[in-house]
């Protein structure tokens, strides 16, 4: 026990438990050395009253341990609650969200075979800071926040790992040929960032013909570095067109914490039937074991993986008659990855 690496746990809304369950099997199989501690955070936590979706004693948790292992949990929709994803964030100052979207050519099936990219999202500010108001009984306002410091500090952290992970070109969307002074200002510190990194090649793409592109021809894309908003729905499309949107991890990096968590939500469409694809969360936990410093432990599951998806044992997300082998659900993908580690 006292060299396992204390880290917080929540196993979320709807598919979250089932999937959260399977990963931390697969995890455990691979010898990881981790202590979770487990906090209830989301729907069961809204129905207590708490409208932040989570309590005083779960910060306690993830203050102390600094890295948070989280399935999808459901957003209530409309007034009231909080986005818990948003304050989580925001609270811990997990400023960057990477989001690698990679296809799996040919054993899933994708029209995109050489796609390979890192989408690096702004992740405290945008129109994702929260601040709404009611103006006339008519009318409301969302507020758009973008500041130097925080652009500065994404951009940087989107060129240093280009240059980390070998990526050549670095790409930003924005839409500041309408919001000139938010968008403008991203924009403006991209290129004065990217000055300082003359081996790493740039380009910028207004938001609506960049996402065109992206869903046309991915694999031109190495990294793209866009704000909150941008940067969530572009995720979403590149993680469906590489074959499905339950094979994407994400992290949420921050100067003192790290969140780890599938791109996806809580899918309560087939919550509860046992099928849902754990291969998101557990790309997210393969990046956190990197994060703790268990690379080797990292690279035994994420290798595991790799054999079980070429194998053909697809969950339904991704099965696709001809390209596909076996039929499997949450628990029989995590047992296939097991028999491969
Ligand atoms: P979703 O991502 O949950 O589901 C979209 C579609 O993809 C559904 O058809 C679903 O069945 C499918 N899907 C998603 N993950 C899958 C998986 N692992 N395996 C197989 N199929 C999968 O998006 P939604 O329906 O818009 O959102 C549902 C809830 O999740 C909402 O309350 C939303 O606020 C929340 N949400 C949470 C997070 C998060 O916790 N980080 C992120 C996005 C959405």
């Amino acid at each position: 026990m006292a060299n396992k690496t204390p880290i917080t746990v929540a196993y979320g809304d709807g598919i979250g438990p089932e999937i959260m369950r399977a990963v931390l099997r697969i995890l455990d199989a691979a010898g990881a050395q981790i202590a979770p501690e487990v906090i209830e955070i989301g729907e069961k936590v809204y129905l207590k009253g708490v409208t932040a979706g989570i309590e005083e004693s779960s910060w306690e948790s993830l203050r102390r341990t600094k890295v948070f292992l989280k399935a999808p949990i459901s957003t209530p929709q409309g007034g009231g609650y909080k986005s818990l994803n948003v304050t989580t964030r925001k609270s811990l100052g997990l400023y960057a969200n990477v989001r690698p979207v990679q296809a799996y050519h040919p054993f899933v099936d994708t029209l995109h075979p050489r796609m390979d990219l890192v989408i690096v999202r702004e992740n405290e500010e945008d129109l994702y800071a929260g601040i709404e108001h009611q103006q006339t009984d008519q009318v409301v306002q969302c507020l758009k926040i973008i500041s130097r410091p925080g652009s500065e500090k994404i951009i940087r952290y989107a060129f240093e790992y280009a240059r980390a992970y070998g990526r050549k070109k670095v790409t930003c969307f924005t839409k500041d040929n309408i919001m000139k002074m938010t968008d403008g200002l991203f924009r403006k510190v991209f290129d004065e960032v990217g000055q300082q990194y003359p081996d790493i090649e740039k380009e910028h793409w207004i938001i609506d013909i960049g996402s065109a592109l992206l869903a046309d021809e991915p694999e031109r894309f190495g990294v793209i570095v866009t704000l909150n908003l941008y940067g969530d729905i572009i995720s979403d499309i590149a993680a469906q067109i590489a074959g499905s949107v339950g094979m994407g991890g994400s992290a949420n990096i921050g100067d003192q914490c790290a969140m780890f968590e599938a791109i996806h939500g809580s899918a309560p469409d087939i919550s509860g039937k046992g099928i849902a694809n754990p291969s998101g969360l557990l790309n997210g936990a393969i990046s956190m074991l990197v994060h703790i410093g268990q690379a080797d432990v990292a690279a035994k599951i994420h290798n595991a993986w790799l054999c079980t998806i070429e194998s053909g044992v697809h969950t339904g997300d991704i099965y696709k008659e001809g390209v596909s082998k076996k039929r499997v659900g949450t628990e029989g993908f995590a047992d296939a990855v097991i028999e491969r580690l």
